[in-house]
Formats: C-alpha cells, structure tokens, sequence
C-alpha cells in the first residue's frame, strides 16, 4: 500500500516557515511582502480561488489588495490598473486570475505584468528563465509538485519520469522542472500512442489532464510514485483526480490524494515567489 503524501501538512509546514521568514525580513528590511490579486468578473470557482490567496497572504503576515473589477471592464482599464501596480511601490507580487472574460486579451495583460512581480512565473521572459534553469520564479502548481517530492524524500535523479499533460501552466513546466532535477522526462499527451505503456515505464508518473479517474492501475508500474495534479468536480460536487486512486494506491509506492495532495500546495508555492519577489 502507497504511501499517502499529505499536501495538507507540507503546505502547512512551508507556510509556517514563510510566516517566520516574512517576520524576520520585515524587521530587518522595514517593509512588508505585497501581493496584488486582479479579479474581473464574476466567476465563482475565481471568486473561491482569490479569496483563498487574500487569506493565505494575511496568515504569514503578508500586506495584500484585491482588485476586483466588473465584467465590462475593458481592455485599457485592466492595462492602466496593471500599470499602476507595476509602479506600486507596496506590491511586490501580481497576479491576474485566469480565465478573463473573453473580450479581454489573456497574452496582452500577461505580457504587461512587469517580469519581477510576476509571482504565477507565466510572462515569457520568466518561462525562458525557466528554460535555461536560471529562474526567480516557479509556476505555482509544478513548483508545490517539486516540493512534494523533496520533503518526502523523493529525488527524481537518474528516475524515468513520465508527465501526462502538455499545458503552459502544468504540463510543460513540470517536464522541465523534473529534468533540472536530472528525471529522465517523456512528456505525453493526446496524440501520444500506447499511452499506458509509456505510463508504465514511469517511476514517477505526473498526472495534469483534467479527466476524472482516467489513469488506472493498468497504466501505473507497482511501486511506482504518482502524483495527481488533477482537480475534476464530480456530478455530485465532490472534487476528484486524474487517477483513480482506489486502483492504484494499493500498487504505488507514493501517492497524493485529491483533494488534499498538489491543490494545498499552489497557493504556498505563490506566497514563497511573493517572499522572493520582495527580497529582490
Ligand atoms: P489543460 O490545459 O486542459 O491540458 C490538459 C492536457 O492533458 C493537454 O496537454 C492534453 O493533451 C492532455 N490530455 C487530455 N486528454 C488526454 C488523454 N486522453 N490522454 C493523454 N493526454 C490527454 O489542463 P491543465 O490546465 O494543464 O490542467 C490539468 C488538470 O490539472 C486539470 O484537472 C486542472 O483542474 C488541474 N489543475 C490543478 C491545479 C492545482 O492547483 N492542483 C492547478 C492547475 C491545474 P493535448 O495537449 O494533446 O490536448
């Protein structure tokens, strides 16, 4: 029977010490870590999300602002409040939550976000950072993966690791991150052929498709590592993974569960890039 990685504790454990980190820089620097959350819409599950990162910024002692901004709000007017933040000298960090309504442009605002408050690490110039290994900032949900693996235990070096997904956010990021940490990576994906023979292969298997119980024991080698990035709502509201963790948990050597595995982590991944972002 796998071991259960419990994000919840890790997550609590790291927010802990950014808590003390944070204390011990706002007395020697004199000045506190910012975040700026933008928010246009009314989106609940965004709604849940943004509220969640306020809260989190409060409990390690972080100074915060939510800009939330009607659903009309055009193109120029989230460009001019990104500017603003951008010069602001109390925000170290900026996030604008995803998805925006569709007249506005994702890429532009992106693209605006000056690099070094750039705490979910998704403007260009910090993804080539990535790329070569050179980075500030991680992406929130591959960097909480990262850090699972590390406080557990588990050091990819020289393991053939195998990502299920190809996204910006998860997929790509992950592949790269655990080839810095010298995995052996093969990224799959919709049009990958034999998929669970690929998947087999895997020591440590990074599930980040979307798809509800869709990896089952047949696709995962026994002791294998498996890490769920999946978050999937049920017909009857209760959350869910890409793995179906019944079948597999008895053949894995190290599993996270959802909900309680990689979700706790992201937003402790976006206060520890918060922390970094004002001590640079
Ligand atoms: P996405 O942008 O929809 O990407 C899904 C990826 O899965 C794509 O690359 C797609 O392949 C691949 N895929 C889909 N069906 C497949 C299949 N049958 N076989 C093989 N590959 C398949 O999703 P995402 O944003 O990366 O998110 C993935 C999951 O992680 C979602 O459940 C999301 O809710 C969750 N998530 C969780 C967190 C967290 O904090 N825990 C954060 C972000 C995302 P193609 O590229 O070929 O289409």
């Amino acid at each position: 029977m796998a071991i259960r990685i419990d994000g919840k504790a890790i997550s609590a454990q790291i927010r802990e010490e950014i808590k003390e980190q944070t204390a011990a820089f706002v007395a020697e620097r004199g000045y506190t870590p910012g975040l700026a959350v933008v928010i246009v819409g009314e989106d609940p599950a965004s709604q849940v999300y943004v509220r969640n990162k306020a809260l989190a910024c409060e409990q390690v002692g972080f100074y915060s602002q939510v800009h939330r901004l009607p659903a009309e709000t055009t193109q120029a007017e989230l460009n001019a409040l990104v500017d603003e933040l951008n010069a602001n000298q109390q925000i170290h960090g900026i996030l604008v939550q995803l998805p925006l309504p569709k007249h506005l442009d994702e890429t532009e605002v992106l693209l605006r976000i000056d690099p070094k408050k750039d705490v979910d690490a998704f403007h260009p110039y910090n993804v080539g950072k990535i790329m070569i290994g050179d980075y500030d900032f991680l992406p929130c949900t591959p960097a909480g993966v990262m850090a699972l693996l590390e406080r557990s235990g588990i050091d990819p070096a020289g393991k053939n690791c195998v990502v299920i997904g190809r996204s910006n956010i998860v997929g790509k990021p992950m592949a790269m991150l655990l080839l810095h940490a010298n995995g052996t990576v093969t990224v799959c994906h919709s049009r990958t052929k034999n998929l669970a023979e690929v998947t087999r292969e895997a020591d440590i298997l990074v599930v980040a498709i979307g798809r509800a119980d869709f990896v089952g024991a047949d696709m995962v080698k026994p002791g294998a590592v498996v890490i769920d990035v999946g978050m999937n709502r049920r017909a009857d509201g209760k959350l869910t993974g890409d793995v179906n963790f019944a079948e597999v948990e008895p053949i894995a050597s190290a599993i996270t569960p959802v909900p309680g595995g990689v979700g706790p982590m992201t937003i402790t991944m976006l206060l520890q890039n918060t922390l970094t972002a004002a001590k640079k």
